[in-house]
């Protein structure tokens, strides 16, 4: 008898047609360098993905965080016989404690000398006779007893919901404004695991903004770091440029012309690294910046396409996730970023384009942008 997970993936793979295979290899990858300190077996079996290991509990607390994973089931390996399967179903039933079941069994090994529906019955006659008080339900059980035949017979109730999404790397790359906030993290995790490779930049405005606020923006990306293996973390110094800004523009289009320095220099680094897009936390509405004019105006200045994957939802929503995903807590300490430090008392919430275009002339555009990529560090995470 020997324990082993069943690891089945999203729907949406079997979708890809020829490019199945592509996205089935990536997914495999991925899986291996998320186990790559413990030991298994991986077995594929007529597209079923089976991991032996004698660590089974730690392997489905990491696999269930790999993107492209819907769930993953904790099966038992007995010999392809019949009294050791119902003994197993048996253990199965007991352990669920529950009281409505069904049986429900799949022979992939046509020389058992069984039909799917016998072996059902059977195993499910045993179990009612064997445990007190518990009826068949095949509408609604509380617990599904699978047993599917192969070369051995596997038994399995348990069911874990994994992370589901699109496997890592299979979606292009996208470059994240990472903030220190609540949003950004949540907005970097969701284009993660639609397999979109993610890649952060953080503008650090020293020394208005403390290395603790540094700190907190590195910890948040190790917390996304867990789910996908390694991130590349782009600092850029962005003081100069928001001290020109403040000492030469308008105290009310300050935060909006700031926004479009952020997109520009985020583009710029996604230019020269071969990233696709840029990705953001904003939500429409959220706050004076984040108006459909105000977007409209740091898009502006993109030459690439802006992903904002929270646009339309609520805070408590977003924070819901946030709280789900591990990186709430951090969030939520209370160093000051970059933003909050240069917010003018009544920001423009509708800027119009050709008034901040006109503001920001006066200044030396290009070279502030180069300047801040110069000094640009990048932390590999
Ligand atoms: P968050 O919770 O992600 O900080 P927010 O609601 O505080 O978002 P803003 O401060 O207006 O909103 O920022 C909007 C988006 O701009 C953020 O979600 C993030 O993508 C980006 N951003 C803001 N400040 C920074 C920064 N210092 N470095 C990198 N990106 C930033
Ligand atoms: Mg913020």
């Amino acid at each position: 008898m020997r324990k082993l997970i069943l690891i089945k993936y999203a729907s949406e793979i079997f979708l890809k047609g020829l490019n199945k295979n592509k996205f089935e290899k990536k997914l495999q990858d991925n899986i291996k360098s998320a186990l790559s300190d413990i030991d298994y077996e991986f077995v594929k079996d007529q597209g079923r993905w089976f991991l032996y290991s004698n660590k089974v509990e730690e392997i489905i607390e990491r696999v269930k965080k790999v993107f492209g994973i819907s769930e993953i089931c904790l099966v038992t390996e007995v010999e392809a016989d019949l009294d050791k399967i119902k003994e197993q179903a048996l253990i199965e039933m007991k352990e669920s404690n529950v009281r409505t079941f069904k049986v429900e069994t799949k022979r992939a090994n046509k020389s058992f000398d069984m039909k799917s529906m016998e072996i059902s019955r059977d195993v499910g006659a045993y179990i009612l006779k064997n445990i007190e008080g518990i009826t068949v339900d095949v509408k609604n059980p509380q617990c599904v007893i699978n047993v599917e035949i192969r070369g051995k017979a596997y038994i399995y109730s348990k069911k874990v919901k994994a992370v589901g999404g699109m496997p890592y790397k299979t979606n292009g790359k996208t470059l994240l404004m990472l903030s220190g906030g609540i949003d950004s993290p949540v907005a970097g995790y969701m284009m993660a695991r639609r397999g979109v490779e993610l890649n952060c930049v953080y503008y650090h405005s020293h020394p208005y903004t403390s290395e603790r606020a540094k700190d907190k923006v590195k910890d948040l990306a190790k917390i996304l770091k867990g789910y996908i293996g390694t991130i590349d973390l782009y600092i850029v110094p962005f003081t100069d440029i928001q001290m020109e800004i403040i000492n030469k523009c308008r105290e009310d289009e300050l935060t909006i012309i700031m926004r479009r320095f952020m997109m520009r220099v985020a583009c710029q680094i996604a230019g020269n690294k071969e990233i696709h897009s840029v990705a953001t936390g904003e939500s429409i509405g959220q706050v004076a910046s984040q108006t459909m004019e105000g977007l409209v105006v740091s898009d502006d200045v993109s030459d690439r396409p802006v992903f904002r994957p929270l646009i339309s939802m609520d805070k408590e929503d977003i924070m819901d996730i946030a709280r789900k995903i591990g990186t709430y807590e951090t969030s939520i300490l209370p160093y000051e970023d970059c933003c909050t430090i240069f917010v003018p008392k009544h920001p423009k919430t509708k800027p119009r384009l050709d008034s901040i275009r006109k503001s920001e002339s006066v200044l030396e555009i290009d070279k502030l942008v180069q300047e801040a990529i110069d000094n640009t560090e990048l932390i590999k995470l």
